[in-house]
């Protein structure tokens, strides 16, 4: 697709970069190694990772940046977003400098990058905003509902602060009378929420089966997370972790996925922020923690006032 293609097939003469004129125009100079592409990606990277991420070969650094969005760039979020627009409107400058002689820019590739980031972000919310509504008219209460006979349900969370992006996850596996079986909180370290919420999935399956349950509940509030499970989707960073829990879901037992409520999945939610606030890496809880022992309480009660109503 770039000059050295049509050179190879006699379709152009010439097969110098399109924007600084240097001769060799292959995928890695023009969106990696260009003095354009170069002055962006300077802005946007670590300072300790500039010399890596500029050294890398094409393939490994197309690779990473898609793949771990947290490991060269300063704002990890959205940054495959980012990163492709950027990759997108460095191609589509460099055909309209050598194509549109009246061509005249008003708008830097990284503000346009960042813009198309921002409305692909709005689209994203907008069409998942959407779908929320009649998702939740038809199959989501405001109340948490306790799971049959001889299943058990696993309420999990993620969380994530904005300010250092330090990530936990937690989640309480309950009966079907309400009552307490296990509970967890777990810090994962940096990474995204999206992530996050999948290893509270991760969790709440991974030690519903070490509990011998075989017919499992999993209420989620990440909508994004629950049909990313749903279609067998995958995205960015998160490849092996999905695969991890495609594994755990595949297994010889039952397992329902749901999205639910913010309201609805409380406990799990305030269950996810314990180990940080008492500073550790990762507890279990045989009995609900004072967090959230009296809310468990209520909506066990409240299950049973619903049942009897
Ligand atoms: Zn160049």
């Amino acid at each position: 697709m770039l000059r050295i293609e049509p050179v190879r097939r006699h379709m152009a003469t010439f097969n110098s970069c399109g924007i600084c004129g240097q001769s060799g125009e292959t995928s890695d100079h023009l969106f990696h190694q260009c003095h354009m592409a170069m002055a962006i990606w300077s802005s946007l990277i670590k300072t300790e990772k500039l010399a890596v991420f500029f050294t890398r070969n094409f393939r490994d650094w197309m690779q990473i940046n898609i793949a771990s969005p947290g490991f060269y760039a300063r704002e990890e979020g959205d940054w495959d977003l980012l990163f492709g627009s950027i990759i997108w409107l460095i191609w589509k400058t460099r055909n309209r400098r050598l194509f549109d002689p009246d061509y005249f820019e008003h708008e830097s590739v990284l503000e346009k990058s960042r813009r198309l980031t921002l409305e692909a972000t709005r689209a994203l919310d907008s069409a998942l905003s959407k779908f929320q509504p009649s998702h939740r008219s038809s199959t989501m209460s405001d109340i948490w509902h306790p799971p049959p006979h001889n299943w058990c349900k696993v309420n999990t969370d993620g969380s994530r602060n904005v300010g250092n992006g330090l990530a936990t996850c937690g989640g309480a596996i309950r009966s079907s009378n309400g009552g307490w079986m296990f509970g967890f909180s777990k810090v994962i370290g940096v990474c995204s929420i999206v992530e996050a919420e999948l290893w509270g999935i991760h969790e709440g399956l991974s030690h519903s089966w070490n509990l011998g349950e075989r017919q499992i509940i999993v209420e989620a509030y990440s909508l994004e997370v629950v049909r990313m499970l749903k279609v067998n989707s995958k995205r960015g960073s998160i490849f092996t972790l999905l695969d991890r829990v495609f594994e755990l879901i595949n297994r010889d037992w039952n397992i329902i996925l749901r999205h639910i409520s913010r309201t609805t999945n409380k406990v799990a939610d305030r269950l996810a922020k314990i180990a940080i606030i008492r500073g550790e890496v990762h507890k279990v809880f045989s009995v609900p923690p004072k967090e959230v022992v009296e809310l468990v309480q209520q909506e066990a009660a409240d299950c049973i006032l619903t049942a009897e109503a």
